[in-house]
């Protein structure tokens, strides 16, 4: 058997049904005989690698070798875009476009995905690299990621060069399904696209759920001179085009064509598309992903060619945003934090700006990813907004600083401790537990108003205390003598009355205080008071039950999911915790809770484990049927697994209904679960 040949024939006939399946929705094979032959490909691909190409279908997994990001320069323009924010001002822009370029000319609108924006380039057929849009001069080549998106073509029935521009996003629905099964959450869907573009491992970014529309193409053999039939011909070479499509133009003959190019295209005069701005701007939430405004195109290449571009935007393309930035201003410099848990914030240092009445200096940039994502370095010109009107972010670099063309990069060790930071999904951490801030940071949140509340010890008292060396963790602060504060600059007798006073009273706080003060990672005080509710009213049930390393035990509790059980878990088995909590319970801290009344009505749930999904009409919220199955002695789990024996389904039940039914555990609807309620 000639091996290569029927290697080769694998890797086409595998593109094909994946392309078929990921991009058309309209399979051929079922499921088993595709993984069949992708069995086949990846045994011979281990028996002669010489063959694997860089392209085969194999490459979907993804891969466990660490990913380097070498920059590459573009070959094709990759401008960003102008932006208007109101639909008049850009009524305003097609007019005088089109008094430029004469009547006639057509523009399509496009929606303006919120996602990360992706350069792929092709030669001979094959993807050659796939390029982040950087600086617009040079990407970082994230080919690796990218060939992991099913959605990309990584061979195409085009043998001349073509580039490509697209946008990598993920569904609202697919990310806060992602973002519930990781510990560390993303801020957003268009972070954790940017982010999984970065990922140093593709086999991670394989698991994450991205998807591509493309927008534009450069094809090498100049085959139209009209946008609309470029997007026609990357439909036909498998690309995704996004079917919301607008086309407006007062040439009916134009209209006719595009109504033909592209079946169900809003085609309309010129005059319509302030209209259909707001339109679009009004249904945004009716599309699966996030769209932050729409892209505005003269379709003829001629036209786009006379109208030419500035130094930074197509003068023939203009963003029409939903949303005006409330403010610009300048990124001075990145401060790097590090947390009581070893996880490292950068924080904007941005040149005071006023929104809405007060001034900003500071916004969070929460990671690696977001500021990738973002494209930011210092000395950029950035605009800022207050999400909810609370708390600034810095929503898009609006001028890229000269001096610092790249984007800026965490340092690649602690600035406190000079430990080597470590990544884990989407942050940096500092692991050394000893590492200076991050006992400090655990210091103020111990005593900070949530958990034990020790107003005297503020955030500058405790550093204070930190820099002298005598409280340096927190046992220490029921054992330092206070008394020897007399005579310390700004520690006034009186103060130290009242310090004393503050550390004293803190004693009798209530054990969900204390539980929440001890600083397990995803138990604040909402979820430390549901732990208590659940019979986990001593830190030594608490203790004994993380012993048993079943995460289940934890997350029956309504309110805990898996990742904070296995916080739990983790947390209480190591022992410098369980030395500190010994300590406070010698420095007499409450670790026990009141009593709460046990109200079982019978046990005849007993030895059930439950799974609820959907909505309910009687049961609404859902932790009321919760509580009914629990006051019967049956246990509650957030997700279905082979120890599930009810599945309890409401409307709309989602995935959890599909893996019940594959496990073939009993699916209770809301009548039948009332029936085995009453008849009890
Ligand atoms: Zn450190």
């Amino acid at each position: 058997m000639d091996y290569r040949k029927r290697m080769e024939s694998l890797v086409r006939e595998l593109l094909r049904h994946q392309q078929l399946y990921h991009v058309l929705a309209r399979p051929e094979i079922p499921d088993a005989e595709y993984d069949r032959l992708l069995d086949e490909l990846l045994l011979l691909e281990k028996r002669f690698p010489q063959f694997a190409g860089a392209n085969s279908p194999s490459r979907r997994v993804g891969s466990d070798l660490d990913n380097t990001f070498p920059e590459r320069p573009h070959t094709v323009p990759v401008l960003s875009l102008n932006k208007l924010y109101q639909p008049q001002e850009l009524g305003q822009w097609l007019l005088k476009t089109e008094a430029a370029a004469g009547c006639g000319v057509g523009f399509a609108i496009e929606e303006k995905i919120d996602g990360a924006s992706i350069v792929l380039y092709y030669d001979q057929g094959e993807l050659q690299y796939a390029l982040t849009r950087g600086n617009g001069l040079l990407g970082n080549d994230v080919s690796d990621n990218v060939r992991t998106i099913s959605q990309v073509p990584l061979r195409i029935a085009e043998s001349s060069r073509l580039a490509v521009r697209g946008e990598i996003y993920i569904k609202r629905d697919d990310f806060e399904r992602y973002n519930s099964g990781v510990a560390e959450k993303y801020v957003n869907p268009r972070n954790l696209a940017a982010g999984s573009l970065r990922n140093l491992k593709s086999v991670q970014t394989a698991r994450v759920p991205l998807n591509i529309f493309v927008y534009e193409g450069f094809f090498a053999n100049e085959f139209s001179r009209d946008h609309l039939e470029i997007l026609q011909r990357l439909r036909e070479l498998g690309f995704r085009v996004n079917p919301r499509l607008g086309f407006f133009c007062d040439d009916k003959g134009k209209r006719l064509r595009a109504q033909h190019l592209f079946p169900g295209i809003s085609a309309a005069p010129v005059a319509a598309v302030e209209e259909y701005l707001r339109r679009q701007a009004a249904s945004r939430a009716d599309v699966p992903y996030d769209i932050d405004g729409l892209v505005v195109k003269v379709v003829e290449l001629a036209v786009r060619q006379e109208l030419g571009t500035t130094a930074h935007h197509p003068r023939w393309a203009m963003a029409y945003k939903f949303e005006s930035p409330q403010a610009r201003t300048l990124l001075l410099d990145v401060q790097i934090q590090v947390g009581r848990n070893g996880r490292v914030t950068p924080v904007a240092l941005l040149k005071p700006v006023a929104i809405s009445g007060s001034t900003v200096t500071r916004a969070t940039l929460h990671n690696q990813d977001y500021i990738d994502m973002l494209e930011l370095n210092v000395g950029d010109e950035v605009s800022i907004s207050r999400r909810g009107d609370v708390i600034p972010a810095v929503e898009e670099v609006l001028e890229k600083s000269e001096q610092h063309p790249g984007i800026f990069q965490l340092p690649g060790s602690c600035p406190f401790c000079s430990t080597l930071l470590v990544k884990e999904g989407a942050h940096h951490f500092c692991k050394n537990q000893a590492c200076p801030e991050r006992r400090r940071r655990a210091l103020n949140y111990f005593c900070a108003r949530e958990q034990m509340d020790i107003e005297t010890l503020g955030e500058k008292t405790i550093a204070f205390l930190f820099a002298k060396g005598w409280v340096q963790s927190i046992p220490d602060i029921y054992s330092f003598d206070y008394g020897l504060l007399a005579g310390q600059e700004g520690f006034r007798e009186k103060k130290i009355v009242r310090i004393r006073a503050g550390v004293e009273a803190s004693k009798s706080r209530p054990f969900v205080r204390v539980l929440a003060a001890l600083g397990c990672e995803g138990v604040a005080a909402a979820v430390a008071a549901d732990l208590i509710a659940h019979g986990f009213d001593d830190i030594d049930k608490i203790i004994a039950a993380a012993k048993k390393n079943d995460w289940e035990i934890f997350a029956a509790i309504e309110g805990i999911g898996e990742t904070t059980a296995r916080l739990l878990i983790s947390h209480f088995s190591k022992p410098e915790n369980l030395r500190l909590i010994d300590s406070l319970k010698t420095a007499g801290l409450k670790f026990v809770g009141e009593k709460t009344g046990g109200d079982m009505v019978n046990d005849s749930f007993a030895g059930q484990i439950w799974v609820i999904t959907g909505s309910f009409v009687q049961f609404n919220p859902r932790a009321l049927a919760a509580a009914a199955i629990e006051k019967r002695g049956g246990r509650v789990t957030e997700n279905v697994s082979a120890r599930t024996t009810h599945l309890l389904a409401g409307s709309h039940p989602g995935s959890k209904l599909a893996k019940a039914e594959k496990i073939g555990c009993k699916i209770i609807r809301e009548n039948e679960f009332i029936a085995l309620l009453g008849a009890l």
